[in-house]
Formats: C-alpha cells, sequence, structure tokens
C-alpha cells in the first residue's frame, strides 16, 4: 500500500523542539512498519535522554508566557488546530491507516473523533472558571482559582494514534499548560502529522514538543521527564504495568497523573435483552479496530435462556466480517499492529480451547497474500469459556469474542467484578430496576447501558482499579491540567 499523502508537509520525519524540527541529538533513527507486512516503509529520529532534556527545557521556557496568554486566544489557536485537522482528514485517514493498519474508512473516523475532541477543549479553554468563596468572618473575600499545572509529559499507545494526542495535548494546551510528547514506537507519523498542523495553527514555539523513540529508547526518554521536577503532570494511555512503573518513578516529584490503563470489559445479556440490539452493541464494541481498543468486551456472559439464539445470531454476523488490508474498502478487519500482538490472540485461543472452550468461527491466523507475515487473525468466537482461561482474565486485544454461560444476576455480577481492571462494562436488558441495580454494582468507570459505542468527546472516559485514574473528554478532562489556587484577603 502506497504512502499516497498529498499534502507531504505532514510527514516530517524528526522531532519538534522549541519551534524547530530536528534530528535526534546523536542522528539515530528507527524505522516504522507496515503491520499488515511488517515491512518498514519510513524511519523517524530515535531520541535519547539529551533530546527529552531539551524538550523540557523548551516546554519549561514556553509555559511562562503561554500560561498568560488570555484564555480566548488559546481557545482561537486550539480551533485553528481542529479545522487544519478536519481540512486534512482524508490524508490523516490514510496516515493512520497505513502505520497502523485499521481499514481506511475507520482511520478516517478517527481523525473526525480527534478532532472532535479537539474542538470539544477548545470550547473548555475559555470556562476554566474558579469560585468566589463566602468567607466566614468579616473583612475577608476568598476565592479558588484554577492555574495550569506546568509542564505536561504525555505519553500515548499506538491504537488510536490521533484521538490519544487530541485527547491530552488540547485540554493541556487549553489549560494553558506546555507539552512533551513521546508517541507509541509502532504509530509515530500520525503524532508528528498532528503537531505540524499545530505549529501551522499558531501553537508558539516551546509550548508543544514532540520526541520520538524506539521501544528500546522509551524508557530512557521517560525516565529524564520522570526525574525532572520541572514536568509536573504524567498523561498516559497504555498497559497496566507501564503505568503502575509510571506511578512508581514520579513519586520522588510527586507529578499528577492521569493513567488509562488496561481493560478487562465484560459485556452481559440478561435474558429480558432485546437480542439483535445485543448482537449489534456486542459488534461495534468488539470488533471497533479488530479488537484493539482498551474498551473492547473482553468477557461476553449470556444468560443460559437465550445463550445458543444468541450465539447463533452472532455467528451469522461475524462470519460475515471481511478482514484484508488497511487500503481495500471492503476491508471490515485490518492486520493486528504487529507479531507480539498476533502471537498473543493466537496463544489466548490455544489456552482457551486446552482447556475445555469450543471454537464456533475463526480461532486461527489468517495469511491473506502469500509471503505476508500473518498479523491478520480471523474473527473467532468462543463457548464454553472459563474464568481460569488466559482469554477471561488477559486482555486479548483482537478479534476474539469470549462467550461463559450464566443462571443468575447476582452471579453474573460476581464474575464481571472478578477482575483487577475496572475500565468498562456493558450490559443488555430491559429491565429499568435491574438496569439501576447492575449500573451501580459494576466496578468500572464506564457502563454502556444497551449501548456497544460509548466514547464522546463531552463524556468523561477512563478506570478504576487496575484500569488507572483520571478522565479524559468533558470538563473533567481539562481539570486533570490545572490545580487549584485558593486565595483568602484580609484587611478589607
Ligand atoms: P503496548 O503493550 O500496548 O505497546 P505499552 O504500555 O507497552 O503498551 O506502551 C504504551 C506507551 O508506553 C508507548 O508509547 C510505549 O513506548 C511506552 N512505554 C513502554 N515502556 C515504557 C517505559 N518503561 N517507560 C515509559 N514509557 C514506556
Amino acid at each position: 500500500m502506497p504512502l499516497t499523502i498529498l499534502n507531504t508537509d505532514l510527514l516530517p520525519g524528526r522531532n519538534f523542539i522549541a519551534g524547530t524540527w530536528m534530528e535526534a541529538e546523536d542522528g539515530a533513527v528507527f524505522a516504522v512498519s507496515d503491520p499488515a507486512t511488517g515491512k518498514d516503509f519510513a524511519s523517524v529520529p530515535d531520541s535519547s535522554a539529551g533530546d527529552a532534556r531539551r524538550a523540557v527545557d523548551a516546554a519549561d521556557t514556553a509555559f511562562a508566557s503561554w500560561r498568560k496568554v488570555p484564555a480566548r486566544q488559546r481557545a482561537l489557536i486550539i480551533k485553528r488546530w481542529n479545522d487544519l485537522i478536519l481540512a486534512n482528514l482524508d490524508d490523516l485517514g490514510r496516515l493512520i491507516s497505513r502505520e497502523q493498519g485499521k481499514p481506511l474508512a475507520e482511520g478516517k473516523g478517527e481523525v473526525a473523533y480527534a478532532a472532535s475532541y479537539v474542538e470539544w477543549f477548545g470550547e473548555e479553554a475559555t470556562r476554566a472558571d474558579g469560585d468566589i468563596i463566602a468567607a466566614p468572618v468579616t473583612g475577608r473575600r476568598m476565592f479558588a482559582l484554577r492555574e495550569p499545572v506546568g509542564v505536561v509529559a504525555a505519553i500515548t499507545p499506538w491504537n488510536f494514534p490521533a484521538a490519544m494526542i487530541a485527547r491530552k495535548i488540547a485540554p493541556a494546551l487549553a489549560a494553558g499548560c506546555t507539552v512533551v510528547c513521546k508517541p507509541a514506537e509502532d504509530t509515530p507519523l500520525t503524532s508528528l502529522a498532528l503537531v505540524r498542523l499545530a505549529e501551522q495553527a499558531g501553537v508558539p514555539p516551546g509550548v508543544l514538543n514532540i520526541v520520538t523513540a524506539s521501544r528500546q529508547q522509551a524508557a530512557h526518554v521517560a525516565d529524564v521527564w520522570l526525574d525532572d521536577p520541572r514536568v509536573r503532570k504524567i498523561t498516559f494511555t497504555g498497559s497496566t504495568p507501564v503505568g503502575k512503573l509510571l506511578a512508581r518513578r514520579s513519586a520522588d516529584t510527586l507529578k499528577k497523573l492521569s493513567l488509562e490503563l488496561g481493560g478487562n470489559a465484560p459485556f452481559i445479556v440478561f435474558e429480558d435483552a432485546d437480542l439483535e440490539a445485543a448482537v449489534e452493541g456486542l459488534m461495534v464494541a468488539k470488533f471497533r479496530n479488530g479488537g484493539q481498543t482498551c474498551v473492547c468486551p473482553n468477557r461476553v456472559y449470556v444468560h443460559q435462556d437465550v445463550h445458543d439464539d444468541f450465539v447463533s445470531r452472532l455467528t451469522t454476523r461475524v462470519q460475515a466480517l471481511v478482514v484484508g488490508p488497511a487500503s481495500d474498502p471492503a476491508s471490515q478487519i485490518g492486520p493486528m499492529i504487529n507479531t507480539r500482538a498476533v502471537e498473543k490472540i493466537d496463544r489466548h485461543v490455544r489456552d482457551a480451547v486446552e482447556k475445555g472452550a469450543h471454537i464456533v468461527t475463526g480461532g486461527h491466523r489468517l495469511e491473506p497474500g502469500s509471503g505476508a507475515p500473518a498479523h491478520y487473525y480471523a474473527p473467532t468466537i468462543l463457548t464454553g469459556v472459563q474464568a481460569s482461561m488466559a482469554c477471561a482474565c488477559e486482555e486479548t486485544f483482537g478479534p476474539v469474542v469470549p462467550i461463559s454461560c450464566f443462571g443468575d444476576e447476582a452471579d453474573v455480577i460476581r464474575q464481571a467484578n472478578d477482575t483487577p481492571f475496572g475500565l468498562a462494562a456493558y450490559f443488555y436488558s430491559r429491565d429499568v430496576r435491574r438496569i439501576w441495580r447492575v449500573t451501580d454494582a459494576l466496578e468500572t468507570g464506564i457502563v454502556g447501558v444497551n449501548e456497544g459505542a460509548v466514547a464522546a468527546e463531552s463524556a468523561p472516559f477512563g478506570g478504576v482499579k487496575d484500569s488507572g485514574y483520571g478522565r479524559e473528554g468533558s470538563r473533567h478532562g481539562l481539570e486533570e491540567y490545572m490545580h487549584i489556587k485558593y486565595v483568602c484577603q484580609g484587611q478589607l
């Protein structure tokens, strides 16, 4: 698949520090590869500690002036960024598909989704109001003012290369913070393109800095930011082990943290559910990005009375899914991101089968074309899944639907909550009392009730337990980048 980007300006291929596009200090680069074939097609700087430090120097210097820019002016710049993202929607969509592998329609959909956060936070920038507090004694005035926290370090994952950048950088800029960013090594090109557009939108030099790094260098870059007391906040989306590492390593400088980590979402179909709606909701929630999202249902519990009917309807839908390269407009499921990912999916399916699960459809890797590495996985349904199987305990992050049968509401809630994770949960029911009972009982940050597509820029996205803390999107997403200064004026 050729990289047909009309606006080649979107491919700077370098770091952006203090308003200048530059190579890594030592000139090192690493390759970006096509998830479908594993073949390299671009290269970007492989940054080291020196580059990371330079980025913080720039962000720290720029913070002094950016924080004083009136909110409305910051909002105008962010809105211009949004306009430029939308004007380049096709190219950005192609870039996402090229480096991440999601079908082109989904790639373009992600750009629109990313832009919605930029637009939202451009608007929210002007609403970071404080409070006037009723004083307990005469002669005093008391206020709570909101201030930007300072330099923010953003570390992002590969599954939504544009949306993850937008959800972090737009609120940071809106709040008056400056940013140093390291995108995922699998998908650095989209983030560089977005930074290029931010530059064109008028984000001043030093306010937004980005350094790319290979997996080997990622920790060296992050360590500089974790140790530097000038970095006041880490915002991270990725795996729970890395999130915990960042939390531990930032303890010495007591940084504010937003951690959006792994999930293990349950999807429950009660006996009173609208089965057709439940099948549709599961298709939407499970197969977005080929199952590679942190809110994808990872465990599906279906009541025994409707189990066979549900599985049969779902099988028809899953067998109709078209797997293929992102460049083919017919594709609905693209390649998985890399060999590590597809091997994990296969390991989960093998483990389930060995422990007694039944493959209804799929259950194997695919090799479309000859000689290509098998980064494709057949959409799969497993039944008879037990809690001890790897696919029920760990995030599979692929197009696999593991189904268990249940008979009792209290028991299925216990099973749904029996995980260290707590990001999203979904359930289908038409009983209004059950809806609120189950909603209250689920230990997650997000609940989809009769709905499989829950993310929106106006909604607070985030988890509890091992899925992390902090919220992205909504007015709460802006608060993550601000602290409160209480002012008490006396002698009045
Ligand atoms: P995944 O397994 O999905 O790649 P990770 O949590 O490993 O999820 O990666 C998410 C982001 O965290 C990526 O940008 C990656 O480079 C970065 N990362 C990985 N390891 C570290 C580390 N030790 N310190 C800081 N960042 C890291």
